[in-house]
């Protein structure tokens, strides 16, 4: 084959959904494994439905996602003239005809016609009137539109996912090209901008299997080449169903908002639906498109499991360089700084914050959140449970006590020494180490559970630490044990 060229051709009529970006982004990497052209084209024919917002949106959301086109984008809604000339070029050619029966009455005939037994399809009583009366009817204001005379015989292609695809012609209307209010349907508008596009491979929805014989008919009627089709198969939500609002966020700028990377988003996208052949779960940029043909694509439903989708996230912050993270964390700290939620010059914690959270944060929002502790003092113990749990004896503000002691004497403050002192100082006062340890993370985080505590210890340094030990006897004296919070 020649140059592949490839295209995505969202309506403007929602949000990119979280399922249409799949299609895009197997367009995407068919263009750039091959070597080829990826293309944009806006279907905006539809003008009640269409809007600005919608296409700012889908257009915002393909370039997050790196998913830039190769040329100019093409708008559907400027080609109406060259959309007019396909039809009638198929009119002069004999393959399109203007039909005077209304579509009520289309209906009744092709009801009729099933009823005798006959073919399932709407054959127009219009399709042989000759050009002279054609003609004069039309002199004469009667309504008509323009219809695609079906040929005899089936409609043969071989579908890159599905394999051979045969539809016998018996059972296709003679289908509608233009409304009788002269404006060409989106059958023709589909054929005619590919063509112009010099579009050679469609990768599509299986919502589209059905136009396909009767864009093919287009093609062939104009003695145009025929494309390679590729239909891939719905993403359905847990339950089985099609991914709708049903199943929660849909619009891959929600997914944007929420914290997802964008490799994140192509990674899982990419392999819902498609395998690389072996067993990778995750792929980066590069790796996908090497990896990319349509031979791994399923001929079967994928479906959509947005807690995989968070776990690959996780994944993908972890393998992020420091400095990447950084800029990513750098704007939600300038935020909880202007809102007062951290002081001044917070932002200079953010290294240690990315250093103790990287290997657990899952989205970007969690090193400010879970890991507030880094850049602001707890003022009380946010994990409820945990401290009923871990804060019920009556003597450990004496423990916190002395242990902040026993740190603040240390003069060598690594991971090492901390867990040792702690270790003494529970047997020297006859306790079991969980006494202290539970307690002193609840201290410095506020929370249960969270990276390994010797190392936040390490990293906070010993000021914060002794202070804090502090903070949570006297916090504890004031609150009772377990504390009424
Ligand atoms: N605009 C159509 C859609 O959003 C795509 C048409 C096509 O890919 O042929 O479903």
């Amino acid at each position: 084959m020649s140059e592949m060229r490839v295209r995505f051709a969202p309506s403007p009529t929602g949000f990119l959904h979280i399922g249409g970006v799949r299609t895009a982004i197997f367009n995407w990497l068919l263009a750039r494994h091959n070597g080829g052209k990826f293309l944009i084209r806006i279907e905006d024919t539809d003008k009640q439905r269409s809007t600005e917002e919608f296409e700012a949106d889908i257009l915002d959301a393909l370039e997050w996602l790196g998913l830039t086109a190769d040329e100019e984008h093409l708008r559907q809604s400027t080609r109406l003239t060259f959309h007019k000339e396909v039809v009638d070029q198929l009119v002069e050619r004999g393959h399109a005809f203007r039909c005077f029966v209304s579509p009520e009455e289309a209906a009744k005939i092709k009801e009729a016609e099933r009823e005798a037994g006959g073919i399932d399809a709407f054959r127009s009583p219009d399709r042989d009137l000759s050009s002279e009366e054609s003609q004069r009817r039309a002199d004469a204001g009667e309504p008509h539109a323009i219809r695609f005379k079906v040929p005899t015989g089936s409609i043969r292609f071989e579908d890159a996912v599905h394999g051979v695809i045969e539809t016998p012609c018996n059972t296709i209307d003679d289908f509608i090209l233009m409304r009788s209010d002269g404006t060409p349907v989106y059958m023709v508008a589909v054929v005619a901008d590919d063509f112009e596009m010099a579009v050679n491979f469609v990768l599509r929805g299986d919502d589209h299997i059905t136009n396909t014989p009767k864009q093919i008919m287009i093609y062939e009627a104009l003695g145009w080449p025929v494309p390679t089709f590729a239909h891939v198969p719905l993403i359905l939500g847990q339950d089985k169903k099609r991914l709708s609002k049903r199943h929660g966020a849909t619009a891959v700028t929600e997914y944007r908002k929420m914290g997802y990377l964008p490799e994140a988003i192509l990674s899982y996208m990419a392999m819902l639906g498609w395998n690389p052949g072996d067993d990778r779960e995750l792929l980066n940029r590069e790796e996908l498109i090497e990896a990319f043909d349509t031979k791994g694509i399923g001929s079967k439903s994928a479906t959509f499991d947005e807690q995989k989708l968070e776990w690959v996230n996780a994944q993908f912050i972890s393998r992020l360089p420091d400095a990447e993270l950084e800029l990513a964390v750098r704007p939600l700290v300038a935020e909880k700084v202007a809102s007062g939620e951290f002081p001044a010059g917070a932002g200079k914690m953010l290294p240690v914050a990315v250093k103790l959270l990287k290997s657990r944060a899952h989205f970007p929002v969690d090193f400010v959140e879970k890991g507030f502790y880094v850049f602001t003092e707890p003022t009380t113990i946010i994990d409820e449970k945990a401290a009923k749990k871990r804060l019920k004896d009556e003597g450990t503000p004496t423990w916190l006590d002395g242990l902040a002691t026993a740190y603040d004497g240390l003069d060598e403050w690594s991971e090492e020494s901390l867990e040792n002192a702690m270790r003494e100082y529970a047997e020297g006062e006859e306790i079991g180490f969980g006494k202290v340890i539970h307690p002193v993370r609840l201290a410095v985080t506020a929370q249960g559970a969270g990276p390994s505590l010797f190392e936040i210890l390490v990293e906070l340094g010993k000021e914060t630490v002794v202070r804090r030990l502090r903070w949570l006897a006297g916090f504890l004296r004031e609150k009772g044990t377990p504390p009424e919070l």
